[in-house]
């Protein structure tokens, strides 16, 4: 149980929150209007340690605890969730490869993640399976099988040292802008969730199609994509983890990236709670601060406590992760999750509500807070799915 920062996770914080307000703020509008991915940030916050802290110092990493490295998100969060939100992101995947990857895939990767070179996306989600995550349809074949079922009649290509990759993926964070992916296919399609399988890719391949899908709703500079993959061809060696084995990797993958989003809930609610409480005390109506209405004083108040529980609940899952008590971090994941996204569209709401008017209009950043604290009860899960596993770890 974590009651209290440790001093060297509050030295983490207060420097990501000074990274926050001297470099993201100040820009984080402009970045967000033309929907432009923040590459220069990503190097700055990377020579700062703030790409991928988790991953250990032998790849280039910070080695931060599950908390430091929640900590980061939410202050990143805390500052822009669309700017700072894709520093954050910037390391979506490389928790498969530290679990599962081959020694070769962290030492080629991993540096250039956590020095800001690139990011690396993950493509699970496809445009007829989200939630369903077992239905994928992406299939990933050896290239004998292939060659035997397309070319009957002629001879086979007998290789078997590569897998053929064919299908679509939907909504992939990073995916324009990675140089490297992991992309979940059906290596047995008769078997549901125990026929998928994570293959790593270069982008820059032939058989890898992205493209950016514009005009979000909110978290505008972060790059999110939908991928063609056209006879992608991918080494044998490329298989992360297992063959078939992938769905029961992601599961495991998913527990630190809820807890992530659950940060990111948390960063972005605080935001507003602040903007919230500056706003109460400068705009005046009857005559005195609208901070004296006893109605704002309650929002703000009820506020604070929704983001202070979301916060407590998000750490709690961090030390759950870190105790390596995998079922209760599990459970705890997704409780943070839930909650913390719930209250963060509630908080940013509230927000809006204490700036009148002027919360609706792009002037002030409640309004993008209420527009981007929106995606983190979709996606790594929605609301729903949250409930579902809560519930499965219960009854
Ligand atoms: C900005 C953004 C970034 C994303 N980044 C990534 C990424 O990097 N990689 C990736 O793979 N995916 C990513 N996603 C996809 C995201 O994870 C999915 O959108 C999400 O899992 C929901 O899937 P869906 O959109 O297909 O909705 P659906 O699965 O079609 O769900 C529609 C509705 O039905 C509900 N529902 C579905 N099944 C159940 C059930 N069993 N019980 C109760 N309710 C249910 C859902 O909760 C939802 O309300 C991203 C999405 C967005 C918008």
């Amino acid at each position: 149980m974590v009651f209290q920062l440790t001093p060297e996770q509050e030295v983490i914080r207060d420097a990501v929150r000074e990274f926050g307000e001297a470099e993201i703020r100040p820009v984080a509008a402009a970045y967000e209007d033309d929907q432009r991915y923040p590459a220069d940030l990503l190097e700055a916050a990377a020579a700062l340690d703030l790409v991928a802290p988790h991953v250990p110092e032998a790849y280039g990493g910070a080695g931060m605890d599950a908390i430091s490295t929640l900590l980061v998100t939410e202050e990143l969060w805390r500052a822009d969730p669309g700017v700072g939100g894709s520093i954050a992101a910037a390391d979506f995947g490389t928790g498969m490869l530290l679990e599962y990857g081959e020694e070769w895939m962290c030492e080629t990767w991993l540096p250039k993640i956590t020095a800001g070179e690139t990011p690396i996306a993950t493509g699970i989600s496809e445009p007829a399976h989200g939630s369903n995550v077992a239905g994928m349809e992406t299939r990933a074949e050896k290239s004998e099988a292939r060659s035997a079922s397309e070319q009957s009649g002629e001879a086979a290509e007998k290789d078997g040292d590569e897998w053929v990759i064919d299908g679509q993926k939907m909504w992939i964070t990073n995916g324009t802008v990675a140089d490297v992916a992991i992309v979940m296919a059906k290596t047995s399609p008769g078997d549901g969730h125990r026929g998928i399988t994570a293959f790593l890719t270069p982008t820059d391949v032939d058989g890898y199609e992205a493209t950016t899908i514009t005009n979000k709703l909110g978290i505008e500079a972060q790059d999110t994509a939908e991928i063609v993959l056209d006879g992608l061809r991918v080494p044998d060696e490329n298989v992360v983890g297992e063959v078939d084995r992938g769905f029961y990797q992601l599961m495991d993958f998913f527990g630190p990236a809820r807890a992530d989003v659950a940060a990111q809930a948390t960063g972005v609610a605080q935001a507003a709670l602040e903007e919230a409480i500056d706003y109460a005390g400068e705009r005046e109506q009857f005559g005195g601060p609208i901070a004296d209405f006893q109605a704002i004083g309650h929002t703000i108040a009820e506020m604070a406590t929704n983001v202070e529980a979301a916060r407590s609940l998000t750490y709690r899952a961090g030390a759950a992760l870190e105790s390596g008590d995998d079922a209760l971090a599990t459970k705890l994941a997704s409780m943070a999750k839930l909650f913390a996204s719930e209250r963060a569209v509630e908080v940013t709401d509230d927000a809006l509500q204490v700036h009148g008017g002027a919360g609706y209009v792009a002037d002030h950043p409640v309004e993008r807070f209420y527009r981007d604290a929106r995606i983190t009860k979709l996606y790594d899960g929605t609301s729903e799915i949250q409930k579902n596993i809560i519930a499965d770890h219960l009854l």
